[in-house]
């Protein structure tokens, strides 16, 4: 009667966890739980000790076996796992929409937090704003017909996400474009080939005389697609056509989603309404540490215009190569990615596979560790053998103080298996850092990455977006790790508001342009000669190629999510809609745009997603993470001393805090003040520093 997955301390048991343990295992602890959450609702003493705590015992209890299940199925995936996870997700799902919508939670919260100020430590006095907030923005707080109102705009909203996104992929399969003649695909890499020969012989299988070589080749919307045919097609009558495909995916016909935006964007409006904000913009912010819709109107507006006239600049020399490559037409929509890449092979000659022997991964981790150690003062030791583990190539190290003190110990799963293991990269919690009832427990962090293994005797070799992956899902991590914070919910990355939540991770990334710290760990692996100097250089050249064109373009996208769902007032024709998307490509695109353009209708992460009124994010945490390097840029990167003392205030700040105070409150102590734009772009080649 052992269920590993029913084990509570330490860490979990990998080894001896089966697909038959999930069902009973999640049985049994939803049982426990419900009981759990049923004492502390109907619990007559409402203060911290006797509401707070038991939950977060609770949560961390359920996470034992929902946490190691999910991981599983990530990174060790077979049919009998998917089938035991599905079967209970459901069941996870419920249970979680009973905890956070519940009123009697709710009116403790208040409670607390209007009763008992004076006890509460700050982080508290957050963590019970937070769960008020929240649990008001699920509607909780309406009554009568509000709520009623409220609870069909919801589920309407998830009905017409879905249906959206459904009619992107399905307008993005209804369309293909079939090659047979040589000339209409000159210019295109033989991978690609392979590729798109495969997707007609997919698509008809029947006919059996398909090749690489001879065709016939299958050319779609789909991004790994479209982009490389875009980006190498020397025939540009055909890159007119698929642009126009693209560009006007789901607006049309069967799958048409314009009316669906007006829909959507009315029915936000009036959900923000009901709460009480002038806005779904106004609603979205809430939640970020923008908090204010000016703020971001703010940002974005200094980025476009710093990047306006260096994309026109951009333009003019892309404009010139062209016209030196003998190309006469003028430069259209469909013809920038093509010459974009002309130019790229002509400026930096030089390819992954060029780079790749100088990163095996036992360098690179080598060269990641030292720096850490360096900037927080910390020791990372490996201790393989200390843990269960789910694969034989997972590692495990531990992070001590320069005291020798334990602070936390994280997985490292590095190689790529297609067989099991989901692809991307990512940083996940095993345990969080807490005061628990069942005691203190030190932070525990998954990082997975999807690396080449090693093959005979040559190590894995990185591609340097690898690398970039790697310091990146570490810099999460960091934060995971390095926390001081004793309330689980807002330790770590827990409570960290989202568009802060990438300060640590893209800030992590930055040293892999420093010189100093690359070359440090970039070594052949055969000769132990150090990546050449002037490959470096075209390293970094590279990163800001078309710099203010890639800026302007996320400035577009954020600009429109955040036009219609603030000042736009939402009807039923989506013309408008279409309008102020046009105008605002005015003045975010150095080319022409096109007022048949409609991209709105395939912008799923805005209308199917969860980045509505949310999508300059990605941009908000460049600023943040740039502005922050800068710090240490200023200081001296070469400066040892120096860079020790900054990371110190790094790591007492932003990795220390965690989600315990506002990320504004964080950010300003850090910095001594509020974020500013000016990094980014001096980093992105701007402006001059
Ligand atoms: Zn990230």
């Amino acid at each position: 009667m052992t269920n590993p997955l029913l084990k509570f301390d330490g860490l979990p048991d990998f080894k001896n966890i089966d697909a038959s343990h999930v069902v009973p295992a999640v049985e049994t602890i939803l049982e426990d739980s419900r009981e759990a959450l049923q004492q502390v609702e109907s619990c007559d003493t409402r203060d911290w000790e006797h509401i707070v705590k038991p939950l977060d015992e609770l949560s961390r209890k359920l996470g034992c076996v929902w946490g190691p299940v999910n991981h599983l199925l990530y990174t060790r995936s077979d049919e009998k796992l998917r089938q035991a996870h599905q079967k209970v997700q459901g069941e996870i799902v419920n249970f979680s929409l009973e905890y956070s919508q519940s009123k009697k939670l709710y009116e403790a919260y208040k409670h607390i937090a209007e009763t008992q100020k004076d006890q509460l430590s700050p982080s508290q006095k957050r963590i019970l704003e937070t769960n008020i907030r929240d649990a008001e923005l699920s509607g909780i707080a309406l009554s009568g017909q509000d709520k009623e109102r409220f609870n069909d705009i919801s589920r309407e909203l998830t009905k017409l996400s879905t249906t959206f996104s459904n009619n992107v992929l399905d307008a993005t399969k209804s369309f293909e474009l079939v090659l047979e003649n040589k000339e209409d695909i000159d210019g295109l890499p033989s991978s690609f080939l392979a590729f798109a020969s495969q997707s007609y012989a997919q698509a008809n299988p029947d006919n059996k005389q398909v090749t690489p070589e001879q065709g016939p080749w299958r050319v779609t919307l789909d991004i790994p697609s479209y982009v490389p045919f875009m980006q190498h097609a020397t025939n540009r009558s055909l890159r007119k056509k698929l642009n126009k495909e693209f560009s006007t995916r789901a607006s049309k016909g069967t799958f048409d989603n314009s009316p669906l935006i007006s829909k959507i964007l009315k029915l936000r409006k009036e959900k923000a309404q009901l709460l009480g904000f002038d806005s779904f913009a106004s609603l979205s912010v809430t939640r970020k540490m923008a908090s204010k819709v000016a703020s971001v109107d703010k940002l974005l507006e200094e980025l476009r215009s710093a990047s306006f006239n260096a994309a026109q600049d951009e333009l003019s020399e892309l404009k010139q190569f062209a016209k030196n490559c003998g190309y006469k037409e003028e430069l259209e929509l469909w013809d920038v990615s093509f010459w974009t890449e002309r130019m790229r092979e002509k400026k930096f000659n030089f390819t992954d596979e060029d780079l790749k022997p100088y990163f095996p991964l036992p360098n690179v981790l080598k060269g990641l560790f030292s720096l850490v150690e360096q900037i927080f003062d910390i020791k990372v030791t490996e201790a393989d053998g200390e843990a269960s583990v789910w694969n034989d190539d997972v590692r495990f190290f531990h992070i001590n103080d320069q005291g020798g003190e334990r602070i936390a110990s994280f997985f490292l799963d590095p190689y790529n298996r297609p067989e099991n293991k989901r692809g991307g990269a990512w940083m996940d919690s095993c345990v969080d850092r807490g005061s628990f009832t069942s005691g203190h427990k030190t932070p525990v962090a998954y990082l997975v990455c999807n690396s080449t293994p090693p093959v005979g005797e040559t190590p894995s070799l990185m591609s340097f977006r690898e690398v970039e992956t790697l310091f990146h899902e570490f810099g999460h991590g960091l934060q995971h790790m390095l926390t001081k914070i004793d309330e689980p919910q807002v330790s770590g990355i827990n409570g960290v508001e989202w568009d802060a939540v990438e300060l640590p991770s893209q800030f992590m990334e930055n040293w892999c342009y420093h010189k100093k710290t690359l070359l440090g760990l970039a070594k052949h692996y055969q000769t132990g000669e150090v990546l050449p100097d002037e490959l470096f250089e075209k390293l970094s050249a590279a990163r800001n190629y078309m710099a203010a064109n890639q800026m302007l373009r996320q400035i577009r996208f954020a600009m429109t999510d955040i036009e219609l769902h603030h000042r736009y007032e939402p009807g039923d024709d989506p013309q408008p809609v279409f309008d102020i998307a046009y105008a605002i490509s005015k003045t975010t695109s150095v080319i022409e745009p096109s007022p048949d353009d409609r991209m709105l209708c395939s912008f799923s992460h805005i209308f199917a997603g969860g980045y509505a009124a949310g999508y300059y994010s990605y941009k908000w945490a460049e600023v943040l993470s740039a502005d922050a390097f800068a710090a240490f840029e200023e200081a001296g990167l070469d400066d040892a001393k120096n860079v020790t003392r900054i990371g110190h205030k790094f790591r007492d700040t932003v990795l220390a805090l965690g989600g315990s105070q506002h990320p504004m409150e964080v950010f300003k102590e850090f910095r001594g003040r509020e974020p500013s734009t000016e990094a980014l772009l001096i980093h992105a080649g701007l402006v001059n520093s």
